[in-house]
């Protein structure tokens, strides 16, 4: 069980397959100034595999494919089968804006994938454009449909609120989960960076407190679900009545950093071991270097040892050197 300086047990890793993306949300990339990394320093789909071995005989369990957008990965059928043939690898989930997922569904299901998160802000096509810039709701739907239709389960929903943008929104989307066996979880704007995005995400805040209390004030009182997992960064509630779960997601205003158990890989092949902090471990120059499986568990169990105890958010501090989109969540 590979446990850190702080007694978490740290056995969730996720990928990032790409720093490119199809969308430009507000609170994640900017529209200009972005440099991407070039394709042969991209972790390859082998390297990727080797590092999920290394991952999986230490103690790893959950795996995630990420971005940026990992469905722009031209190469993600092959990732996914090879993760998913990694003993001890089973639980592998991905989390998508959901704009290309509809083809890719069962393919990725036959490949096994478990389940897929998918990226949506609102259900008002203007405001959503406004918020995720570039997407069409028709295509995620149509995602969201397809992913349920290959086993993709359970469909868990993504919305980050921005105050001016869709606070409102927040009850239509708790609408879905009457219907619907799907979770809808949302999530506090953290700035990450020093562009736009970071400052979007300081200045369009809204705590999960108020989101809670618009659902409530709307649709009735929610009640509280156990975790079934302890680590699970949601905070389970269900409406009155409702087949789907209501979850936030509240790094801001109650961090759960003191039951943190992820490890994230970049695309370029760093373990970066805190989401809000700089500090990372170079794992491609021990994979190019001919690295075994033994060395690369060597910079993991590193890096789980350097893992920080918790962000600074409250004190102002937050990573300065990477973008959203460049960790993936
Ligand atoms: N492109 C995919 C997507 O959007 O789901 C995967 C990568 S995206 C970086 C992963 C998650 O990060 C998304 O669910 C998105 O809502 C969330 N996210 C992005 N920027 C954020 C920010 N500034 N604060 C909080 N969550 C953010
Ligand atoms: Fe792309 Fe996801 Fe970032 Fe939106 S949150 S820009 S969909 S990587």
């Amino acid at each position: 069980m590979p446990l850190d300086s702080f007694h978490r047990d740290i056995n969730y890793l996720r990928i990032s397959l790409t720093d490119r993306c199809n969308l430009r949300c507000q609170y994640c990339m900017p529209l200009h100034g972005l440099t991407f990394v070039p394709d042969p320093e991209l972790l390859t789909a082998e390297e990727i595999e080797k590092v999920v071995r290394a991952a999986a005989g230490i103690g790893f369990r959950k795996f995630r494919l990420t971005g940026g957008e990992p469905t722009l990965r031209p190469d993600l059928i092959e990732i996914t089968r090879r993760i998913a043939g990694v003993s001890g690898a089973h639980d592998l989930g991905m989390t998508t804006n959901g704009m290309l997922l509809e083809r890719l569904a069962r393919p990725l299901k036959e490949a096994g994938l478990k389940r897929v998160n998918v990226h949506v802000d609102s259900l008002n096509e203007e405001r959503v454009k406004k918020l995720m810039r570039f997407v069409d709701l028709d295509n995620v739907w149509r995602g969201i449909r397809a992913a349920e239709a290959a086993g993709l389960l359970p469909v868990k929903l993504n919305a980050v609120v921005a105050r001016g943008y869709n606070e409102d929104d927040v009850v239509e989307l708790a609408r879905l989960t009457v219907a619907n066996d799907w979770q809808m979880r949302y999530i506090e704007l953290m700035p990450l960076g020093s562009g736009p995005e970071a400052q979007f995400s300081i200045d369009r805040y809204v705590s999960n407190v108020e989101t809670k209390r618009k659902i409530e004030a709307a649709l009735g009182t929610l009640t509280p679900l156990e975790n079934a997992d302890p680590s699970d960064e949601a905070v389970n509630y269900r409406l009155p009545g409702a087949r789907g779960v209501i979850g936030f997601i509240s790094p801001v205003s109650e961090p759960y950093c003191g039951t943190c158990n992820r490890m994230r890989l970049t695309a370029d092949g760093k373990f970066h071991l805190c989401l809000l902090h700089d500090d990372e471990l170079d794992v491609k120059k021990i994979l190019r270097g001919g690295g075994t499986v033994a060395d690369i568990q060597e910079v993991l169990n590193l890096a789980i040892t350097a893992k920080p105890t918790g962000h600074g958010l409250a004190i102002g501090v937050h990573t300065q050197n990477r973008k959203m989109h460049q960790i993936g969540g």
